[in-house]
C-alpha cells in the first residue's frame, strides 16, 4: 500500500490565473526527493490534481518508486488545504479586520456557503485563529527579524514591506512550511465536522493532494 502524500513548496511570482493561463505546472520539475537519500533517487512525474478554484488549475505530482509516496508542488499562488489564492484569504482577514462589529465582519467577509450570521461568524473566527498561530509561529521561528513586530496583518505587512503577508511568508518560511498551519504552511489544518450540523469544514475534493497511488 502507498504511503500519504506529502506537499511541497513551488516557488513562483505568478498570480493564479497567470498560473492556468500559463499552465506552468508543465514547467514544474521534479524536486529532490523527501526520502531517500540524495543522489540515490529521481522522482518520477505521477500526473496531477485539479484544483476547485480557479477551474483549470492542476497541481503537479511525483512520485518515489523506492519510498512509494507522492509529492505534489503547491505554487505560491495557492492556499493550501482550501480553496483560492492566499491574497483571497488576506483580503478576507483584512476587511474582517475593518469591520465595526463581529457580524459586520462577518458580512463583509461573505464566506462561501456559509448562509447564517452564526456559521459565517465560526468561519471567520476559524481564520483568525490560523492567522494568529501564524503569525505567533513565524514569530517564534524568526526571534530576531520580527522583533517588536505585533503579531497582526498590518504589522508584519510593515515589516516585510509587503501587501500580501501571507505569501510573502510563504517564501519567507519556506524551510519551515510542513509545521506551519494551512493554508500558508502545509500543516493540514483542524478539520471540524458535525455531521448534520451547521458546522462542516472538511477537505473538500481538489482542495489537497489526494493520498499516494501507483
Ligand atoms: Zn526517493
Amino acid at each position: 500500500m502507498a504511503g500519504s502524500a506529502v506537499q511541497l513548496r513551488f516557488a513562483t511570482q505568478l498570480t493564479d490565473k497567470e498560473y492556468v493561463s500559463q499552465r506552468a505546472w508543465n514547467a514544474v520539475r521534479a524536486p529532490r526527493c523527501p526520502w531517500c537519500q540524495p543522489g540515490r533517487c529521481e522522482l518520477s512525474p505521477h500526473g496531477f490534481y485539479a484544483r476547485v478554484k480557479p477551474r483549470g488549475a492542476l497541481v503537479r505530482r511525483f512520485i518515489c518508486r523506492t519510498a512509494r509516496r507522492t509529492v505534489s508542488l503547491l505554487p505560491d499562488c495557492f492556499a493550501a488545504w482550501v480553496q483560492g489564492s492566499l491574497e483571497e484569504q488576506e483580503e478576507t482577514l483584512r476587511s474582517a479586520q475593518g469591520a465595526a462589529t463581529q457580524a459586520a465582519a462577518a458580512e463583509l467577509a461573505r464566506p462561501p456557503g456559509e448562509c447564517t450570521v452564526a456559521s459565517a461568524q465560526r468561519w471567520l473566527k476559524r481564520r483568525r485563529q490560523w492567522a494568529d498561530e501564524l503569525l505567533a509561529t513565524v514569530k517564534g521561528l524568526y526571534p530576531e527579524r520580527f522583533a517588536g513586530v505585533g503579531p497582526t496583518l498590518a504589522g508584519f505587512g510593515q515589516q516585510l514591506g509587503s501587501e500580501t503577508v501571507l505569501r510573502t511568508l510563504r517564501a519567507v518560511a519556506a524551510a519551515h512550511l510542513g509545521q506551519l498551519p494551512a493554508p500558508v504552511g502545509f500543516r493540514p489544518a483542524r478539520v471540524a465536522v458535525r455531521t448534520g450540523g451547521a458546522e462542516r469544514e472538511t477537505q473538500e475534493t481538489g482542495l489537497s493532494p489526494p493520498p499516494g497511488s501507483g
